[in-house]
């Protein structure tokens, strides 16, 4: 007899816990690696650099305890096989995870665990020293017959096999060249075997009880291939083949493939996956695909990448709704009031998505336009989408598009590809789960351009309901029946919207809210639901209107409620801690643990009232009692102030004009400055501005210098040239944000006329308007979002061109109020209304300013609107 075992292990060895199955030496096993210690493992013994160290491992059968804490050793099964890596795949997404292809050498056993951290190493004692058999068994004889009635029966399995194929033949030619005591643990591994059978034996140190344990399982395998062969006889049928092939299959990994149960799982997964595509409701054409799929997959062993390829493309193919749908429910009556409970104000948006809806319940079907809301961020275009999907009893699912710059972003990327993977549609489509969801296309006005090449050309194609009932995803490339999913696309701006997109759409605006309305919807929505995300109730928390004006004008300056509703979030959070720390009132609260830095929050807060958060009320506080939220706790909770009104101070000098300005997050106001210094007549201009504005500042010049004599405008040295001898600076602060657009004329040419003429400019009056070179103020757009701004600001006076009157009719009642407006039509009414006194010629200043008075006074009479004060 040859000796079986000329391997000689190491006395120490690295242990590698395996959850999947119990490797015997002579056989492989693959394994996946994702526990820490094991991973540790694989990095520190096998992945040194790049290439695979042949180290020896001890692999020890492990049974997961769920009790047990991951991070300590479990108990160790005493015995294992020492074995050595011969393939290691790896990836680090979605998480780190490996899978090693290891094969047995021989049986150790632990003497004493050396260490546990980071992965375990043991002192180990080599088991299987082949030589030492014959002592150790009874008689040399009885091993003898043993092994020659073992031998027997493995024939007699391997020649009921297939032996056409080649691995049959091959494991047939190794029986009779392996050493006898080799085949008790290969044969295990090989034939259909259970966990806890493999275990058993490995735990056989004694060859004989080996050969004895191994003959039962032998015969239990041959008697099943009899029945088996008998029933195929009788019945040809398909399925039986599935199974048939099995023990087949399994013997392709000889020598000493194992992956028994793992294998089985996976057929069975197969078989699973076979009977979901043949159940499943998918059109002709990709339930072709599908069939085709599997039987490529059926062949192709685990190993290869292609498979998991193969199987995730089948997942998904018999996941996706085909033809799932929910029903539609529309009742216009009950969406106006679903869409009123959700929403604060808004009106036209909300009685434009109710005739859409509507018009959609008489039509019954979805062509036409794609419903486009556009507006700053914050003012509840989302939260309308969410509505829509609501009230028609759909699923909903946004689709973030901002920074989308390829276009397999959309259409998935081919399968030929590693890591390739649907677009969004269709991986929408699968989350939602059913056909006919609301899809919410978020910031269409943020689709990038890249070489991969246009995603707004993609989109194109999903929202022509010409075309995309026929959706092809490169991904699944077969087509997929997109025309029953609702679109919503959402902007902040039409201006970047690609044209042939923004033809799609139909575009309604959003505008910005009103201090007033910000107030309500605090109240009415955000408050509410804040407090319910906190686990809070009324009873704990007061926010008075006050208060909430106090965040909207000190804390936050947006057109929407984002950052409102954030603040509210930071309230509640730091009440939640007051109200569980009073809960615990008994439990005496002891000053020494206040943290670091506490202590001048409490200075701050000393004058504050009693039933203020700020005032230590963890034992000064009857628990019943709402904590107010005044102030001085919201200055304790946010942090001092952030918007200061500054307005006022930085017009303190000549040479700065209040305008207005409209971005895609609203309106703003923008400062404007100009300063003049000894030069050639240059004019420098900074603060990131388009060629439209600059030619504003250009115009602006040299209308003023034009108009210098009436005016009485001079430089320095007291020349109506107002260049000569003269550079001039304008700046427009907020230096990192691009500005451009016309409508700075009015406020470049009334700064410079500040610089010129060194009087100051009302610090309460912005203004907006673009200008042409005679003097004529034209108008500008973003009118209701531009005077919101100037009012969040605390101006009182706002100039417009005379032309954009018409627009004041859309601003609320309340902020008309509280502002008064000028309409101008020429640069004079501009200056006049924009410097105390008028600004008018100073020889004969009565004529001129009662002249103005009276035409301004006509205008507001006969429009009703705040008479502006302008003295004569
Ligand atoms: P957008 O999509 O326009 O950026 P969102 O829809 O995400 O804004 O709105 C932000 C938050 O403000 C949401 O919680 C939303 O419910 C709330 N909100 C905005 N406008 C209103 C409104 N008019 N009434 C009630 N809640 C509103």
């Amino acid at each position: 007899m040859s000796s079986v075992s000329p391997i000689q292990i190491p006395r120490r060895l690295p242990l590698l816990l395996t959850n999947e199955g119990v490797l015997l030496p002579g056989s492989t096993m693959r394994t996946s690696v994702d526990s820490a210690r094991n991973l540790q493992l694989v990095r520190s013994r096998l992945l040194k650099g790049t290439s695979l160290q042949s180290t020896i491992l001890g692999v020890i059968p492990n049974t997961p305890d769920p009790a047990s804490d991951a991070q300590d050793l479990p108990p160790l099964h005493r015995i294992g096989t020492a074995a050595l890596a011969v393939q290691v795949v790896g990836s680090n997404w979605p998480k780190p995870h490996y899978t090693l292809l290891i094969t047995g050498l021989c049986r150790f056993q632990i003497v004493q665990v050396l260490k546990e951290k980071p992965y375990p190493v043991a002192e180990v004692e080599q088991l299987d020293r082949l030589e030492e058999f014959p002592n150790t068994c009874k008689t040399r004889e009885e091993l003898g017959e043993l092994s020659e009635q073992f031998y027997k029966y493995a024939v007699q399995l391997v020649e009921m096999l297939d032996m056409s194929v080649p691995a049959v033949a091959k494991l047939r030619r190794l029986l009779d060249s392996l050493p006898r005591e080799a085949l008790p643990d290969i044969l295990t591994s090989i034939i259909r075997t259970s966990n806890k059978e493999k275990l058993q034996i490995l735990d056989a140190v004694s060859l004989e009880e080996r050969f004895k344990m191994t003959i039962p399982l032998l015969v239990r395998q041959i008697e099943g291939l009899k029945l088996l062969q008998k029933t195929r006889k009788h019945k040809q049928d398909d399925d039986k083949r599935v199974i048939a092939i099995r023990p087949i299959r399994r013997i392709t990994h000889i020598p000493g493939a194992l992956e028994d149960d793992d294998e089985d799982e996976d057929n069975d997964d197969i078989v699973m996956l076979e009977r979901k595509i043949r159940t499943s409701s998918m059109p002709e054409q990709a339930h072709k695909v599908c069939d085709k799929e599997i039987k490529r997959l059926k062949k192709m062993p685990q190993s290869m990448p292609e498979y998991a390829l193969t199987r995730n493309y089948l997942e998904l193919m018999v996941e996706l709704p085909w033809n799932k749908s929910t029903t539609d429910r529309l009742d216009i009556r009950a969406a106006r009031i679903l869409l009123d409970n959700d929403h604060y104000a808004m009106e036209k948006l909300k009685k434009r998505v109710l005739e859409y809806l509507a018009v959609r319940q008489l039509k019954n079907n979805l062509k036409g336009p794609i419903l486009c809301f556009v507006g700053p961020p914050g003012v509840g275009k989302t939260s309308v989408g969410r509505s829509v999907a609501k009230t028609l009893g759909r699923e909903f699912h946004r689709i973030a598009l901002g920074g989308v710059c390829d276009q397999s972003d959309i259409r998935g990327h081919r399968r030929t590809y590693v890591g390739s993977m649907p677009g969004r549609i269709i991986n929408g489509l699968k989350t939602v789960g059913v056909n006919n969801p609301v899809f919410l296309l978020d910031e269409v006005d943020k689709l990038g351009k890249s070489l991969q090449g246009d995603p707004a050309a993609a989109l194109l194609e999903v929202l022509d309901p010409e075309q995309n009932h026929n959706f092809t995803d490169h991904y699944l490339n077969v087509a997929f029946d997109l025309s029953q999913v609702l679109f919503i696309a959402t902007a902040n701006t039409t201006a970047t919207i690609p044209p042939a997109l923004l033809d799609r759409m139909e575009i309604i605006q959003v505008p910005g809210y009103t201090q007033e309305e910000k107030i309500e919807i605090a109240h009415r929505h955000l408050i509410p639901k804040q407090l319910e995300q906190h686990g809070l109730t009324p009873q704990q928390i007061q926010i008075p209107q006050v208060t909430t004006l106090d965040i909207i004008t000190r804390y936050t300056r947006e057109a929407g409620v984002r950052s409102l509703d954030r603040k509210f979030g930071a309230i509640c959070r730091a009440v939640a801690v007051k109200v569980a720390e009073g809960q615990h009132k008994e439990a005496k609260l002891d000053h020494s643990d206040v943290a670091e830095g506490e202590g001048c929050r409490e200075h701050i807060l000393e004058d504050a009232k009693p039933e203020s958060i700020g005032d230590t009320p963890d034992l000064a506080l009857p628990p019943e009692m709402p904590i107010l939220i005044d102030f001085h706790a919201l200055k304790d909770i946010l942090g001092p102030p952030m918007y200061e009104m500054e307005v006022s101070e930085r017009l303190s000098q000549p040479g700065v004009a209040v305008g207005l300005a409209w971005t895609p997050l609203g309106g703003e106001i923008m400062f404007v400055e100009a300063s003049r210094m000894d030069g050639e007549g240059q004019l420098t201009l900074t603060g990131q501005l388009g060629d439209v504005m600059k030619e504003s500042a250009h115009l602006a010049i040299s209308w003023l210098r034009s108009n210098a004599k009436k005016y009485h405008l001079t430089n320095a040295s007291g020349s109506f040239d107002l260049l000569d001898n003269t550079d001039i600076h304008l700046h427009f602060p907020a230096g990192a944000v691009t500005k451009d657009g016309p409508s700075a004329g009015v406020t470049i040419v009334t700064c410079l006329a500040s610089l010129f003429s060194g009087r100051l400019v009302r610090s309460d009056v912005a203004m907006t308007g673009e200008i042409t070179l005679r003097g004529l103020v034209l108008p500008v757009g973003g009118i209701k979002d531009k005077v919101l701004a100037a009012h969040r600001a605390g101006l009182k006076r706002v100039i417009i061109p005379q032309r954009n009157e018409k627009d004041l009719e859309e601003i609320p009642g309340n902020v008309r109020q509280d502002l008064s407006f000028v309409t101008a039509s020429c640069l004079d009414e501009v200056l006049n209304a924009a410097f105390d006194g008028g600004f008018t010629v100073s020889t004969r200043p009565g004529l001129l300013n009662s002249k103005l008075h009276q035409k301004t006074r006509q205008g507001i009479n006969r429009r009703n609107f705040h008479l502006p004060k302008v003295s004569g």
